[in-house]
């Protein structure tokens, strides 16, 4: 960050630690069916106040105020515990191979190329870095998340990263809760396990511990299911007297596992995050969530990153829900997989006391999807990105269909987009002190676009619109 904007990012950062996602106390109610998503509200009402739901109700009897119409089902916002945000406007990769696990892909030059050097070349550029992770945050908002992880990291232990705050809650990294404070997240996301120094390892353990970690979601386990050196990686959890294997840890991947791995998984405790389609592109296979369900273990489904898994939650639900209903008979029942990305990753994460459900009180992180088929699930399980027609994070719309925004924000600047033939309307809050901030969706695309050129590739869709690039 150049110095100028220093001092600013630090006194923003005092000034909102609180609640830098959403300040406009402002209340509406909106009517369709909710979705808690224990329970169905076929003609319900959820009021919302400042950045939290003041009410949820079987009926607008009795509801003050403004109520608007969204003919729509009302879904908690999805949550999205696995994710690289900032490689997700690369283009699909197609390597047209399979590997036996991360490690091989890693080493080749078809991933550098591709890949690597492209996302390097923009995170060595400050701006563009920030214009990255905003790209695949709004991204990530439009296949439905409300929260992510694996947002923009700090380059050097410092603030430079303010720019992530004010639109996707970053559970890692700012989730905009009271208690928030950049970079110093409950929630410990760790890509490489194994390079963990002893200290990090006796610091996180002692942490889940005392409750000063809440969460540490950890890579293992990725390759193919055969492959005994991402099987090894169990041995890396349970070393140090089960160091890893405890409450609080959620192990991402886990392709490699065994039922008796799953089994002492669930007796601990530990959940897993599955990705599929990622898995069964780069290694032809995925995890045996069968076995781990029979065990216990709590699973939430995760996108991992769009070049070589799904562009976002719904897109990854879509592909989830087809996947099981090829299995004979079906793993997972349709309110399952809903749970899998709702209820059960608030749950993983620490955060189902503020996110994951609607209920009064809980933080207004709002999916709608358009009410074109009548069972809710299923409208969620098989969405197009055009139907997402409405999402609010801590109060706030951000992003939806035009006569929505239109209507509960018609004071702000919204910025129009096309999403699979659909208008759509973004608003992004510029958040004081960070100029970053206040670039439109517009300009960020054409700054990356411009940076990709020079490596002969070209940014990727906020959305697939056919299914066509679904295998
Ligand atoms: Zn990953």
């Amino acid at each position: 960050m150049a110095v100028r904007h220093l001092s600013a990012a630090i006194l923003l950062i005092s000034f909102c630690s609180s609640r830098c996602i959403a300040q406009d106390e402002q209340r509406f109610t909106l009517k369709g069916t909710i979705v808690t998503p224990s329970q169905v509200l076929s003609d319900g009402a959820i009021s919302i106040l400042g950045s939290q739901i003041e009410g949820v109700r079987a009926t607008v009897a009795g509801v003050q105020g403004s109520i608007v119409e969204t003919d729509s089902f009302i879904f908690p916002g999805l949550i999205d515990l696995h994710d690289h945000i900032t490689w997700n406007l690369l283009p699909r990769w197609r390597p047209n191979q399979l590997f036996m696990n991360r490690y091989e892909w890693q080493q080749k030059a078809a991933y550098s190329i591709a890949l690597d050097q492209p996302h390097y070349s923009i995170s060595a550029d400050h701006e563009l870095a920030c214009d990255a992770d905003r790209f695949g945050e709004i991204k990530a908002i439009v296949g439905g998340a409300t929260s992510v992880v694996g947002g923009l990291a700090p380059t050097s232990g410092s603030n430079d990263n303010a720019c992530i705050l004010g639109l996707t809650r970053n559970l890692d990294i700012y989730a905009g809760f009271p208690d928030s404070v950049l970079n110093k997240e409950k929630v410990w996301y760790v890509i490489f396990p194994l390079e963990m120094s002893l200290a990090a390892t006796v610091a996180v353990r002692s942490g889940l511990d005392s409750g000063a970690v809440k969460a540490l979601l950890v890579h293992a386990g990725e390759g193919k299911p055969t492959d005994a050196a991402a099987a090894r990686e169990f041995a890396m959890l349970a070393k140090n007297g089960d160091g890893f294997l405890r409450p609080g840890v959620s192990v991402i991947h886990g392709v490699a596992f065994n039922a008796a791995d799953f089994k002492r998984m669930a007796k601990a405790g530990v959940g897993l995050i599955w990705s599929p389609r990622s898995n069964i592109e780069l290694y032809g296979g995925t995890t045996d969530v069968l076995s781990a369900k029979a065990s216990g273990v709590k699973i939430a489904l995760a996108p991992d990153w769009s070049p070589t898994g799904s562009d976002g939650m719904i897109e990854e639900l879509k592909y989830a829900s087809t996947w099981n209903a090829a299995q004979y008979p079906p793993v997972f029942e349709n309110g399952e997989l809903v749970n899998m990305a709702t209820i059960f990753p608030a749950q993983l994460a620490g955060a189902d006391k503020q996110i994951g459900s609607l209920a009064k009180g809980m933080y207004a992180d709002l999916l709608l999807i358009r009410r074109n088929v009548t069972d809710a699930n299923r409208a969620l399980l098989y969405a197009s990105p055009a139907d997402v027609r409405l999402v609010v994070i801590g109060g706030v719309p951000i992003y939806g269909d035009a006569d929505l925004m239109d209507r509960l924000l018609p004071q702000r600047e919204l910025e129009r987009l096309t999403v699979c033939g659909v208008s759509k309307k973004l608003y992004i809050k510029p958040q004081p002190g960070i100029p970053e901030t206040a670039k439109t969706f517009k300009q960020i695309s054409g700054e990356l676009q411009s940076k990709l050129s020079e490596w002969g590739t070209s940014l990727a869709e906020l959305a697939p619109c056919d299914g066509s690039n679904l295998k």
